[in-house]
Parts: structure tokens; C-alpha cells; sequence
């Protein structure tokens, strides 16, 4: 009942991505009542990318009828190192020219409302453990594998975040000694072996090598518009190699999950993100099974491995629990 609800009963939650932006206004009861998305067009420029969050914010709360005075606080997840009291976005390497952005101070003066800038890995884990596990487990790992691998741990029931506030980029972890090279200038990270990007550079390179696959069938020889959707379909139409190039992925994410579940312990594995969305049948009994082969004796003893139902929304859910949860610090 929107006449009935008082400012502070609203919250947005802005999930920034590399290709898309999507903002949800959430109510009193962490219901979503409105949301809006845009491409984000990080090539235009710094500038336009604040312009184009602070229209998507100002889109959802229009379209749940409501006016951004009513708005207690907005959550945003960006990718990449945060300064969460300064609200700076340190460094992103999926958005170029991303570099100690003031994306708080930015946004906080175009729309007025208090903002609240956290990484996107943690922000997910956050929205995993509230809106899908209840709150309950008191230990919780989340692994996101989409464009990068993203991770956040939730460890006795808060959101850790570690001595500099970079806790928890589980994409980093070396897996493979002098391994393809990564974004953050490393050798053999987990991202470097399982992200979407690296999924899509070992097949074309294996194309580039003479690799026959359906998915230039479907495609045409560049593979322009390759989605982790047309790995699905081609693996279904039997093609071994991308099932092949799969099964390697989800071995390294089993791998890491094996290593997360030594050190920490947890109730839960999470995982989510756009590749577990599109490929979960194919990758999760992998994933588990390689965890089980890797994790020392006896740690995996109860711990679940779960894939997150709340996909694309995770984001957006993360980013309004943190809003939430900081609207009410400051009031
Ligand atoms: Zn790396």
C-alpha cells in the first residue's frame, strides 16, 4: 500500500554491470514494486555512465509510481575494488576508464538521496543469503560466474569484508601456475579458467586452430553474439567439444569450491551468475562431484553446494538490503 508507506519504507537497488544496468525499487517487505534497465555504454565515457545509473534509478521509481523523495537510500553493486566509506569505485576492470570514481558524491548530487557503493560479488552473496536462504545459514561462500567470477562471503551471519575491504575475490585465486593470463595482470586465475570470457576464448581459439564445432553452425564462422546460451544448445545437439570446454570449467569452479570449503567451512556454496543460469544442468553435478574429489576428508561433511534461483535479481536485491541496512545506520 503505497499512501500508507513512509519515506524510509523505499529503497533502489542498482546492480552496474559491464553491458547492462538494472535498478529495482524494493518496499518495506523487500518486495521488488518497480524496476528498469539500461545498457551501460562504459565506451562513452565515465560521465555517461553516472548519467545513464542516475536515469535507471530515476526510471524504476517512476515506474512504481512513486517520486525519488520517498526513497531512503540507494544500494549500488559496481565490479570491481571498492572504498565503501568514500563510496569510490577504485578500480573496475570490466568498465573502461573506471578509476577511482566517485560514484557516491557523483550520484548523491544529482539525485539527492544517500547512496551507498559496495562490490557486486559482495552485494550478491548479500542478496543470496537474505532474500533466497532467509538469513539463516550463518556461513555462507558465493561464487558468480558471468563476465568475471565475482565472489562475497557472508562468515557468522555479516557480510565480510577483511582488513582493506577487498575480501572475498575468490576470481583471483591462482588455480594453475603460469596459467592464461588475467585482467589483473596474474597468471592462472580462477577467472582466467572459468569465466564467460575465458569459456569464449578457449573456443576460439580452438575454432582459430581448426576445431570443428556447431557453434559456427548457429553462428557463422566470427561468432558474433556468442551467448552462454548457444553453448547449452549446442551441447544438447551433441557437440563434444564445447561439452568438453564446459566440463573443464566446472572443474576448476569444483576446484575452487574445494578450496573455499578447506579454509572456511561453510554451510552453503552458492553459485549464480549468468554462465551457472545458463549451463546448471550441464556444470553442476561436475562441480559438486570435483569438490568432493578436492575438499580434505571430511570438511564437505553437510556443506550444500547450491545453485541461486534468484539470477539476474541477485544484484538488485544485494544492492536494496544494503541500502537498507545503511539508510537505517544514518537515520
Ligand atoms: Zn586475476
Amino acid at each position: 500500500m503505497a499512501e500508507a508507506s513512509t519515506k524510509s519504507d523505499y529503497v533502489v537497488g542498482v546492480d552496474l554491470g559491464g553491458t547492462k544496468i538494472l535498478a529495482g525499487v524494493f518496499n518495506g517487505s523487500m518486495e521488488c514494486v518497480g524496476t528498469s534497465k539500461v545498457s551501460t555504454k562504459a565506451q562513452r565515457g565515465l560521465d555517461a555512465v553516472v548519467e545513464r545509473i542516475a536515469r535507471v534509478v530515476q526510471d524504476s521509481v517512476d515506474e512504481a509510481d512513486l517520486s525519488l523523495k520517498q526513497v531512503a537510500g540507494i544500494g549500488i553493486g559496481a565490479p570491481g575494488a571498492v572504498d565503501f566509506p568514500a563510496g569510490t569505485v577504485i578500480f573496475a576492470p570490466n568498465l573502461e576508464g573506471w578509476k577511482d570514481v566517485p560514484l557516491k558524491k557523483a550520484l548523491e548530487k544529482q539525485l539527492d538521496v544517500p547512496v551507498f557503493v559496495e562490490n557486486d560479488g559482495n552485494i550478491a552473496v548479500l542478496g543470496v543469503h537474505v532474500a533466497e536462504l532467509k538469513g539463516k545459514p550463518r556461513n555462507v561462500v558465493g561464487i558468480f560466474v558471468g563476465t568475471g567470477i565475482g565472489g562475497g562471503l557472508i562468515l557468522n551471519g555479516e557480510l565480510y569484508s577483511g582488513y582493506g575491504h577487498t575480501a572475498g575475490e575468490i576470481g583471483h585465486m591462482v588455480l594453475q601456475v603460469d596459467g592464461p593470463k588475467c585482467g589483473c595482470g596474474n597468471k592462472g586465475c580462477f577467472e582466467a579458467l572459468a569465466s564467460r570470457t575465458a569459456i569464449f576464448q578457449q573456443i576460439k581459439a580452438a575454432i582459430k586452430d581448426g576445431q570443428k564445432t556447431l557453434l559456427t553452425e548457429i553462428l557463422g564462422e566470427d561468432l558474433a553474439d556468442l551467448r552462454s546460451g548457444d553453448l547449452r544448445k549446442a551441447i544438447r545437439r551433441g557437440d563434444k567439444f564445447v561439452d568438453r570446454v564446459i566440463e573443464s570449467a566446472a572443474e576448476f569452479i569444483g576446484i575452487a569450491t574445494a578450496n573455499l570449503v578447506n579454509v572456511l567451512n561453510p554451510e552453503v556454496v552458492v553459485l549464480g551468475g549468468g554462465v551457472i543460469d545458463a549451463l546448471q544442468d550441464e556444470m553442476m553435478s561436475v562441480i559438486v562431484e570435483t569438490a568432493n574429489d578436492y575438499a580434505m576428508p571430511g570438511t564437505m561433511k553437510g556443506v550444500e553446494i547450491i545453485a541461486s534461483k534468484l539470477g539476474d535479481d541477485a544484484g538488485i536485491t544485494g544492492a536494496a538490503v544494503l541500502a537498507r541496512k545503511e539508510a537505517k545506520k544514518a537515520a
